[in-house]
């Protein structure tokens, strides 16, 4: 088989670099294992504009969340389904800190940020002392019901091999690279956390990132608005189900879920909630995060037919669908990539790895 691309990884950054090769009319095949535990897999999907505790705007939140709606709807437009939908953040104050840093950002003029006048209009549902706020623009990306439909696709399409990837498999030469059968002008890593492992990138300053979240049943909750004190509780597809999370833990000793969190999340729902709700799953993963916090995108400095679209780290749902396209680009129309996501700033480091 030849192809223009081998893309290694079907999450949310292999995904949609194939939608833009397909955009593109390039030829591509897909190497995929199905991890079930991958983070695309756990993932909220919640594409939010401000962030952390100082309430600050996401790193180039304009360009970034407006191409992501777009993306989001263009790709379900082609899968025939909801791939994205509104929902803003109804921000309980967790302490009085919080709630001054909420007014101060508003009364500085954060347009994404709002007072919610309807003060009392959760009173049913939850104890909040403090008051609530309101975070606008905000999106849920329905990657429970995107991936699948896309990996259906791609597999009807003979454009998804389902198997664990094996680097030792890899030869190349300047102008293209094999592996088993398959000769392509590229070959493109998207697979997470296994690049850690990738002989040829393993030494880009990745920063593995814990994440655990509860599944929970609530029958009396609207589920138009995302909520958040301290853990954010959002609607998934399903009516009546919210995802409850998350921790970030950049010191663990396993990948699996622990009976610490789910013991601090039940017991911080329990007191947050009025109504009745009912555990249905507890998940964990680990986020491909990075020290700087910025991504890595681009052609590998010293193998040029070798790219990685990777480090998405808490954001990948609206980081992956701009860096995608991106990376396509700058493939067919040698359009540049970001300085700060290009991995050629790692020149030096990755020089190491060419033995
Ligand atoms: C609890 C939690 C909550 C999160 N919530 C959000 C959120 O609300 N919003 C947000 O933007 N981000 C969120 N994130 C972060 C987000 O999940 C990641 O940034 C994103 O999923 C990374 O996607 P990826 O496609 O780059 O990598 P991955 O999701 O890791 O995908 C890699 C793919 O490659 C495959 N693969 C790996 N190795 C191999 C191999 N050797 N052979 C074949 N296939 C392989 C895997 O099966 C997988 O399909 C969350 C993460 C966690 C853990």
């Amino acid at each position: 088989m030849t192809v223009d691309c081998i893309v290694v990884g079907q999450g949310i950054s292999g995904t949609f670099l194939s939608w833009y090769l397909l955009n593109k009319n390039l030829s591509f095949v897909i190497i995929d294992n199905h991890h079930p535990l991958a983070p695309s897999r756990i993932a909220a999907g919640i594409i939010n504009p401000v962030t952390g505790r100082r309430m600050v705007r996401v790193w180039m939140a304009e360009e970034v969340l407006s191409f992501a709606h777009r993306a989001y709807t263009e790709l379900g437009r082609f899968l025939a389904l909801d791939a994205i939908t509104n929902a803003n953040i109804i921000d309980f104050f967790p302490n009085p800190h919080q709630r001054q840093v909420f007014m101060e950002r508003l009364a500085e003029g954060e347009e994404y940020l709002s007072a919610f006048p309807e003060q009392n209009q959760f009173n049913a549902y939850f104890n909040y002392e403090l008051g609530c706020g309101e975070i606008k623009q905000v999106s849920i990306a329905h990657l429970e019901t995107l991936l699948p439909a896309w990996r259906k696709k791609m597999l009807e399409k003979d454009s998804l091999i389902e198997e664990e990837f094996d680097f030792a498999m890899v030869m190349g030469n300047t102008d293209s690279v094999h592996y088993k059968n398959i000769s392509a002008r590229k070959l493109i890593f998207c697979d997470g956390l296994n690049s850690f492992a990738n002989p040829l990138f393993r030494q880009l300053p990745f920063a593995p990132n814990k994440g655990e979240a509860l599944l929970v049943e609530i029958n009396e909750l609207p589920g138009n608005y995302i909520y958040k004190k301290g853990f954010l509780l959002a609607p998934y597809i399903q009516p009546n189900i919210f995802w409850l999370g998350s921790n970030y833990q950049w010191e663990f000793s396993h990948d699996q879920p622990s009976s610490e969190f789910h013991d601090q999340a039940t017991n911080h729902l329990s007191r947050w909630l009025k109504v009745p709700f009912t555990i249905l799953d507890h998940k964990a993963s680990v986020r491909p995060a990075t020290l700087e916090r910025r991504p890595f995108v681009g052609w590998h400095p010293w193998h040029q037919n070798i790219g990685i679209l990777n480090g998405m780290g808490t954001k990948g749902c609206s980081l992956a669908p701009y860096f995608a396209n991106q990376l396509v680009q700058n493939l067919t129309r040698n359009e540049k990539i970001d300085p700060m996501a290009d991995i050629t700033r790692f020149k030096k480091i990755l020089s190491l790895n060419t033995g």
